[in-house]
């Protein structure tokens, strides 16, 4: 746990009791603040109370005394409406901030050597992240990786001038964290997504601008009109910004499967399994920066990239069949991730397709309809989609994921192609038949081991 000292003596609220809540009021009570924690679900509450948190019904509490709200990031801090606890803060004049701003307020105070990388974008995020760590990991660097990813970023190892803080942001937590001031912030990409608590996408690119504008030196793939314009505004003579890019020039670009800096070849990615697509050229590109940023050598950076294993659920190569491959990617939850998967194969691709679609269902899919060998149906969506596949799409509603997964396997090794894929990359979230979208590439891949294991000759 990283004490916070920057309340000491202080009254401080604390609402939102979910893992990183918790973490917070225990992380501020070691720093000896005064906390008073609150959450509306009686359940948090309870859990919370066992961990030895103070609770303060602070619907009922007298704000003028609190020097902060911290507020957990899934609670709503401007839109659609902001939160009463956020009304209550506002109207005392209380500052709203989150975890993020109280790791980046203890660095500053006591520990601003210590590295810090904090990685934001639409997507990629955890995918770079992760990346990240690996690779200073393996180059024997003191690591620690959290944030939105994993561990809550108070939860992690005490700050030490050595030890390297690997921090994924979402945009909700860069909303309560204003002075955020990593040593390195890389920006991936900004595209609509989590308008409804962001009003516009103005406003939404502007929360992921404030990670740029706070760093020391930042990298910013310039793939998208938002990110072009932002690593634009932020180069200057004191802060270097370094450019990637998978499109065109950039300081470092992505090119089929090499990765260039300053147009000299510095990676091949072919064979790496877990960073294929042109998306993970984008997320390698960006890696690569951070860490030349945050002083390693190529010798220090490559082999490491190459060894990286890759995260549960996307685009996870969980086991093969003769030329038949099988790839989790149920982190999948839009078209647009699909999209991506979609575009690694050029043919021979068995999707399993369907859940709670989101709106717009898989018509983004459509120019990539002649890559998929058939498609096979499962859950809410599977009407909207079969309308949409229509006759350009062969496909066939399967109702759950076993007769979906034998199915494909059965299709796939019949074709006789010299590749193919049984893809899981649904194009929907889960809610309609898991819990969430783990739940659902855990289940994949046990069915997908039983097919494998009994196709297989003892
Ligand atoms: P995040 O943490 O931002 O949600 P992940 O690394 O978990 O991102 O990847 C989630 C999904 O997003 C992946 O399955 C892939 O389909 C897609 N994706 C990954 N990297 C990128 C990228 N750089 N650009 C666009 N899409 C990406």
């Amino acid at each position: 746990m990283i004490p916070i000292t920057t309340f000491s003596g202080l009254d401080v609220a604390v609402f939102g009791l979910g893992a990183s809540g918790n973490a917070t009021a225990l992380a501020l009570m070691d720093g000896r603040a005064r906390v008073s924690a609150w959450d509306d679900n009686p359940a948090s509450r309870e859990s919370a109370e066992k961990e030895g948190i103070p609770l303060v019904d602070l619907f009922r509490e007298d704000w003028a005394r609190f020097a902060a709200l911290i507020l957990a990031p899934g609670v709503p801090l401007t839109h659609p409406e902001p939160h009463w606890t956020v009304q209550k803060a506002e109207a005392a004049g209380v500052d709203v901030i989150g975890d993020i701003e109280l790791f980046c307020r203890e660095r500053a105070t006591v520990c601003p050597e210590a590295p810090f990388i904090a990685i934001t974008g639409t997507n990629g995020k955890s995918t770079t992240t992760a990346l990240i760590a690996h690779i200073l990991k393996e180059a024997g660097r003191d690591v620690q990786l959290g944030g939105n990813i994993g561990r809550a970023v108070l939860t992690l190892e005490p700050l030490t001038p050595e030890r390297v803080y690997v921090v994924e942001c979402s945009s909700f937590q860069i909303d309560l964290a204003p002075t955020i001031n990593p040593s390195v912030g890389v920006l991936l990409n900004v595209t609509p997504d989590h308008l409804d608590r962001h009003g516009t996408i103005e406003n939404y690119a502007r929360v992921k601008e404030r990670l740029v504008a706070g760093a020391d030196q930042a990298v910013v793939v310039i793939d998208d009109d938002w990110t072009r314009a932002i690593a634009h505004r932020h180069a200057s003579e004191d802060k270097i910004v370094l450019t990637a890019s998978t499109l065109g020039p950039a300081d470092i670009t992505a090119s089929g499967t090499t990765v260039f800096f300053q147009g000299k070849p510095v990676a091949d990615l072919a064979g790496v399994a877990s960073l294929r697509g042109r998306h993970n050229g984008e997320n390698a590109c960006a890696a690569y920066g951070a860490l030349r940023l945050a002083g390693l050598r190529d010798d220090e950076i490559i082999p490491h990239m190459l060894t990286y294993p890759g995260l549960a659920h996307r685009m996870e190569q969980i086991g093969h069949l003769a030329t038949t491959l099988f790839i989790n990617d149920s982190k999948a939850t839009n078209a647009e991730s699909t999209e991506k998967a979609l575009a690694t194969w050029s043919g021979g691709i068995h999707i399993i397709l369907g859940g709670k679609a989101k709106d717009g269902g898989i018509d983004i899919l459509r120019p990539y309809f002649p890559r998929i060998a058939k498609a096979y149906l499962i859950g809410a969506a599977t009407d909207m989609f079969a309308a949409t596949l229509g006759t350009e799409v062969q496909h066939e509603a399967c109702g759950t994921m076993e007769v979906a997964v034998t199915q494909a396997t059965q299709d796939a090794i019949a074709s006789g192609a010299r590749e193919s894929v049984v893809l899981l990359s649904p194009a929907c979230a889960s809610y309609d038949q898991y819990k969430n979208f783990e739940e659902r590439g855990d289940h994949f891949r046990r069915i997908v081991a039983e097919e494998i294991a009994r196709r297989t000759p003892a």
